[in-house]
């Protein structure tokens, strides 16, 4: 069997999940879209049952399957995409829409349900992706109010930039909320891992960690409560091939990388048809048998090559970690220009284990 998997400990999930709980107070709705991340979404689920006060996914496909696997806590459907022949469907299965624009409204006007949904309604606080804005937010939130088809109603907004606080957008993003929502009673939903993990006053009464619950941090900076989430995935494979390469001959496609003085260079069981980052740069951490060294050589398909160099007792068989304990996926995601939510979603080919 090819050595390459990603490990998935659930007991971190769990603690995760906890952590975003304690440091809030409220309740969380655990987001497991994207199959959770690219940890598998019934799995994470299934770990989570006890403790999630719910859950939130993009899709209604997602919301179903949670359904079918006997989870029976609130389901939020974030990206409120659906349609009107759908409505019912969201109902039967309880499912808590976003509506967030006004084809939604009309929809919901005209259907025949069979009880009345919770709807969360979405305010466009600054990020101007989706939602109300500020001015209409009040008349629309008065409007459902009164309407029979409506049983409960929530404020959600989203954060742009949660992650940079230095911005002052959130502060802006928050006073929007405050003032377009003021004296619509009714609880509130505002943040994300970054919300949870830096931003006290945006509590609300629903949290939605996402990235923060698999244990990665959402900021590019060292954060004291980030500093509590253990990761949950370990991306692990081993040396397959071992080679002594002279100083100046190039490796793997492209030539890209030419060694500068006598190198030993490992082949790791482990490329971009399994999710790992083709753009990932020479000088890419990974884990040789715990020891931090770094890719070097372009990454191919099932392939890619580290340098063994000077790592004492390494060779063919050794243990290799991509990311995970020891190596965070922020770091690697860095190095390829990119964030470790898409490296999770892109995993691909690699068996999940979980423990
Ligand atoms: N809420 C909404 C509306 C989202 O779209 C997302 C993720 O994309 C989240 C919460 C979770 O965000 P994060 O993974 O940064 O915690």
């Amino acid at each position: 069997m090819r050595p390459a998997y990603a490990l998935i400990d659930l007991s971190a999930l769990r603690h995760n999940y906890r952590l975003a709980k304690r440091l809030t107070g409220c309740n969380a709705l655990a987001v497991v879209k994207a199959n959770a991340y690219g940890h598998g979404a019934l799995e994470c689920a299934a770990a989570l049952n006890e403790d999630a006060d719910g859950f939130a996914v993009a899709a209604i496909e997602e919301a179903l399957a949670l359904r079918e696997a006997g989870h029976r806590q609130p389901i939020v459907l974030l990206e409120g995409w659906f349609e009107a022949a759908e409505l019912e469907l969201i109902c039967r299965h309880d499912l808590w829409p976003v509506v967030h624009h006004h084809g939604q409204l009309a929809d919901l006007r005209e259907a025949n349900l069979s009880r009345p949904l919770q709807v969360w309604l979405k305010l466009d606080s600054g990020m101007h992706r989706t939602g109300f804005s500020p001015v209409e937010y009040p008349q629309i939130w008065r409007e459902l109010q009164a309407s029979n088809k409506v049983a409960s109603l929530t404020k959600i907004t989203h954060f742009a930039r949660a992650d940079e606080p230095e911005t002052g957008r959130t502060e802006e993003q928050l006073e929007t909320f405050a003032q377009a929502t003021a004296g619509l009673d009714g609880p509130a939903s505002l943040s994300n891992s970054a919300g949870v993990l830096a931003w006290p006053s945006a509590y609300g009464d629903w949290v939605r960690p996402g990235i923060m619950l698999y244990g990665s941090s959402p900021f590019d900076f060292a954060q004291e409560q980030a500093a509590q989430l253990r990761p949950v995935m370990q991306l692990d494979s081993r040396v397959i091939a071992v080679h002594n390469i002279a100083a100046g001959e190039p490796i793997g496609y492209g030539s890209r990388f030419v060694t500068r003085r006598a190198s030993r260079i490992g082949v790791v069981a482990m490329g971009y048809a399994d999710g790992y980052p083709r753009h990932a740069p020479d000088g890419t951490p990974v884990l040789v048998d715990g020891q931090r060294t770094c890719i070097s050589g372009r990454v191919s398909m099932d392939m890619l090559t580290v340098d063994l160099t000077g790592l004492p007792g390494s060779g063919l068989g050794s243990h290799v970690r991509l990311w995970g304990d020891g190596l965070d996926a922020g770091e690697v995601a860095s190095h390829a220009g990119t964030i470790s939510y898409q490296l999770f979603c892109n995993l691909n080919r690699v068996p999940r284990r979980y423990q």
